[in-house]
């Protein structure tokens, strides 16, 4: 089909102007009018995924990062962005994204996430749109049956990509998990939400030592479980895929690479 009408077919489901202000979603590169058969679905636009694309011939790449995401005022092939934005027009590949206006879709990236941990039922944003309460920022839920933050902290590790990062939790591991709240890739903002919500976890990446230590000594609130910020959105992929594919003739893929920064864990033995 045409790029125009796979675009279409995007911003159908993740409207444009469901994204944030400071955010550059949509079309990065790409013809309209050229034709597109074979779709990969990444995080992030960085030249392993492109490497993936042209081994398997994609000419369009879905990720949910930007690459270009403050002003630029040179493609030059002297920067590796530069770079990667030659070796995709160079072999006809398309680069889209949809990011805070796929967080904040229904079905978005905290739905999958949710899905991924265990949250079963029905599931509510966090922080509702203001045009429609049904969708919105993070997700709450609750599991089939309550469990301690041990269990459920492995339960979260098991339903999620493998990473150097892993899954870590702060909170008594004893704690009773049964409500949950969730929120794909870097959530401290949402720390307050989560604790007004009530919920027993939340669970969200990129979690800082200061607010994190913080709100677990001085607060009430939520046990917190920190997951690599590339794992806890990579679950979206295969529900966008799913869903990009009732568009029409295009063969789809999520990408495996792991892109996550973090490479090597140990935990220290001092
Ligand atoms: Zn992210």
């Amino acid at each position: 089909m045409r790029l125009s009408h796979a675009v279409e077919a995007l911003e159908e489901l993740y409207p444009p102007s469901w994204a944030e202000s400071w955010d550059a979603v949509g079309l990065v590169c790409g013809d309209p009018a050229q034709e597109v058969g074979r779709v990969l679905l990444a995080v992030d636009p960085v030249a392993a995924v492109l490497d993936e694309a042209l081994e398997w011939g994609a000419d369009l790449v879905v990720t949910h990062h930007p690459l270009l995401l403050r002003g630029v005022t040179s493609v030059a092939a002297t920067t590796p962005k530069g770079r990667l934005v030659h070796r995709m027009i160079r072999n006809g590949v398309a680069l889209y994204t949809a990011h805070t206006n796929a967080d904040v879709a229904d079905p978005g990236v905290s739905d999958a996430l949710a899905r991924a941990v265990g949250l079963t039922g029905e599931l509510r944003p966090m922080v509702p749109a203001a045009d429609d309460p049904r969708r919105g920022l993070g997700r709450i839920g609750d599991l089939p049956e309550p469990m301690p933050l041990r269990a459920f902290t492995a339960q979260v590790a098991a339903g999620l990509p493998a990473t150097a990062w892993g899954v870590r939790a702060a909170g008594d591991p004893e704690r009773t998990i049964r409500t949950v709240a969730v929120c794909g890739g870097a959530g401290d903002s949402l720390l307050d939400t989560a604790r007004a919500a009530g919920v027993d976890a939340y669970l969200t990446a990129d979690l800082r030592h200061h607010p994190a230590t913080e709100f677990t000594a001085f607060t009430d609130g939520p046990a917190l479980i920190d997951a690599a910020h590339w794992a806890t959105e990579w679950p979206w992929l295969a529900d966008a895929e799913r869903r990009l594919a009732k568009a029409g003739t295009l063969e789809t893929r999520v990408s495996t690479r792991v892109t996550d920064a973090w490479r090597l864990h140990h935990e220290g033995a001092m």
